[in-house]
C-alpha cells in the first residue's frame, strides 16, 4: 500500500532546517485548534467538516484549490478585539490582510474601523456601506487622485508618510473646502519579527518619518500651521507576525517622548496614538500567539504608564490588527495530483495551486502546516513537501510537512491559516485562475469573491 513509508529518523532529521520540528505529530489525523478556524472539525466519518460542512462536498461544489473563510470565527474574533479594547479604543482592521464586501460588511456590523491603502480598498469599503469615518488611508505614496477621493469621501484620516503628502493633502484639502483629519507615521527605529526586535536609532526603510532626526517633530511643527489639516497623532507600525509586546514597549516609549516635546513646543497635547498591527497568529502548532485581551491589556498598560511618566493625559489609542482577524479564520483547500518520491531526501506533493494563491512561503520562508482533510489514514507518516504547479522550482506551498505515506492523486489537503496575504496577494502567474473566497456559516457555504474564469482573464487582453 504505501510507496515507502517514511518514519521520522535520523535521515530526516538532515533534510530538516536547523531549528525546525524533528519528528512528525504524533498523530498525523489530529487537527491543531490553534492553527484551525474554530469549526473545523474531523468528522466521524473521517473527513474535516468547516461550519458542518464536509470538505469533500465543499470540493465537489466549489472545485479547488480554494479558499474557506468560517464567518462565524471571522466575526468572533473582530469582538474579542473590539471587546478587549473598549470604548476607550479603536480597533482598525488593516483592509490589505483580505478584503471584499462581505468582510467590509461584516467588520461594520461588528464595530470595527477599517484601514486602506488604496483607491481600490477605498472604494471596496464605501461600496459595501462602511462610514467614511471609520475609514483610515495609509501609504508611502498615495497618489493625487486617491487622496482627492478620500478627502471628498470625508475619511476619519489620512495617515501622512512624508513632507510632500502633508502638503498635497493639506492643499486638496483646503481646495475641497475641509478640515482633514491626520495622523503623522513616525518610524521609532524599532524592527519587530515574532520573538525578536531590535531597537535602533534609525531605520532603513520607505515609511513613515523618522523620530531619531528630527523629521518626525518637524512633520508635527508643518502640520500644526496648516489651518486644512486637523492633527489628531502619532501613528507607528513596527513590523509584522510579532508575538512579544517588548517590541511595542520601545515604540510607545519613543512616541510619547515625541508627544511630550510637542507639548513643551507648541502647548498641544495631542489627542492620539496608534501602534499599528503586526500581531502574530499560529501558522504551526510550535506558534503561541497571544490573545486580544492580553494584547489590549499589554498595550494600554505601557502607554498609560508611558504618558503618566511624561505628564501627559492618557490618548486614545488605536491598533491595526489585519492577521490576526482574518489570518486564522481560513484555509485552503486542494487536490492533490501527483506524488514523487525522491529516494533518501524526500516526497514531492504536487497540488493544484501554488505560488499563485499563496506567495508567503516563497517571498518570506513562512512556514505553514497541511492536512490530508478527505480521509484519516493510519499509514506511517512520511517527510513531505507541498508545491504548486507554476513554473519556478521555488514554487513551494509547504516546505516540510509530514503527511500519511498512503497519500495518493485525489485526496484532498488543507493549508490552514490562509486567510491572510493569500488571496490579497494572490497572481495570475502562468494565467492561472485567482480561486474564490467561499464564506461558510452555520451549515451554509456562499462565495463571496468568485473564481476567475479565462473569460476574466481575456477581458483584460486587448490583443
Ligand atoms: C500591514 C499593516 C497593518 C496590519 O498588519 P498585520 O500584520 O496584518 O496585523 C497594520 N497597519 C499598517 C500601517 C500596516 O502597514
Amino acid at each position: 500500500m504505501s510507496r515507502s513509508a517514511h518514519p521520522a529518523g535520523p535521515r530526516h532529521a538532515d533534510v530538516l532546517p536547523e531549528g525546525h520540528y524533528s519528528g512528525p505529530p504524533a498523530d498525523l489525523n489530529a487537527l491543531d485548534p490553534q492553527i484551525w478556524a474554530r469549526t473545523v472539525v474531523r468528522a466521524d466519518t473521517g473527513a474535516v467538516t468547516v461550519g458542518g460542512l464536509d470538505v469533500r462536498d465543499l470540493a465537489e461544489e466549489f472545485g479547488t484549490p480554494a479558499y474557506f473563510l468560517d464567518e462565524s470565527d471571522f466575526r468572533e474574533r473582530c469582538r474579542a478585539w473590539r471587546d478587549a479594547f473598549g470604548s476607550e479604543a479603536d480597533v482598525f482592521y488593516a483592509g490589505k490582510a483580505f478584503l471584499s464586501r462581505a468582510v467590509v460588511r461584516w467588520l461594520h456590523e461588528e464595530g470595527l474601523n477599517l484601514d486602506v491603502c488604496s483607491a481600490g480598498e477605498l472604494h471596496t469599503a464605501l461600496a459595501a456601506g462602511m462610514p467614511a469615518d471609520r475609514i483610515a488611508l495609509h501609504g508611502n505614496n498615495k497618489s493625487t487622485s486617491e487622496i482627492r477621493q478620500a478627502v471628498e469621501a470625508g475619511v476619519g484620516r489620512i495617515v501622512l508618510d512624508s513632507f510632500q503628502e502633508i502638503a498635497r493633502v493639506a492643499h486638496l484639502a483646503r481646495e475641497l473646502g475641509t478640515v482633514q483629519k491626520v495622523q503623522i507615521r513616525v518610524t521609532v527605529g524599532v524592527e519587530a519579527h515574532t520573538h525578536e526586535f531590535i531597537a535602533t536609532a534609525h531605520e532603513d526603510q520607505k515609511f513613515g518619518l523618522a523620530l531619531a532626526d528630527g523629521q518626525a517633530a518637524e512633520a508635527v511643527r508643518r502640520v500644526l500651521q496648516l489651518d486644512s489639516l486637523e492633527l489628531l497623532g502619532i501613528h507607528s507600525h513596527i513590523g509584522s507576525q510579532i508575538f512579544d509586546t517588548s517590541g511595542f514597549e520601545v515604540a510607545a516609549h519613543r512616541v510619547v517622548g515625541l508627544l511630550r516635546q510637542v507639548r513643551d513646543e507648541h502647548g498641544v497635547e495631542l489627542p492620539e496614538i496608534d501602534l499599528g498591527g503586526g500581531l502574530g497568529i499560529a501558522y504551526t502548532s510550535e506558534d503561541d500567539p497571544r490573545e486580544p485581551h492580553e494584547i489590549a491589556k499589554a498595550l494600554g498598560d505601557i502607554v498609560t504608564g508611558e504618558c503618566r511618566a511624561a505628564g501627559l493625559s492618557v490618548p486614545r489609542l488605536s491598533v491595526e490588527p489585519g492577521r490576526a482577524i482574518v489570518g486564522p479564520t481560513a484555509f485552503t483547500l486542494y487536490e492533490v495530483g501527483t506524488v514523487k518520491e525522491l529516494e533518501g531526501l524526500r516526497t514531492y506533493v504536487s497540488v493544484d495551486g501554488g505560488m499563485s494563491d499563496n506567495i508567503r512561503t516563497a517571498l518570506y520562508d513562512a512556514e505553514y502546516s497541511v492536512s490530508l482533510v478527505s480521509r484519516t489514514s493510519e499509514a506511517e507518516p512520511m517527510l513531505s513537501r507541498v508545491v504548486g504547479k507554476h513554473c519556478e522550482s521555488g514554487d513551494i506551498v509547504v516546505k516540510d510537512a509530514f503527511l500519511p505515506a498512503d497519500l495518493a492523486p485525489g485526496d484532498l489537503l488543507a493549508v490552514p491559516a490562509t486567510g491572510a496575504y493569500c488571496r490579497s496577494m494572490a497572481s495570475n502567474y502562468n494565467h492561472a485562475l485567482r480561486p474564490p473566497v467561499v464564506a461558510v456559516r452555520n451549515g451554509e457555504a456562499r462565495v463571496i469573491v468568485r473564481r476567475e474564469t479565462e473569460e476574466d482573464l481575456a477581458r483584460l487582453d486587448v490583443g
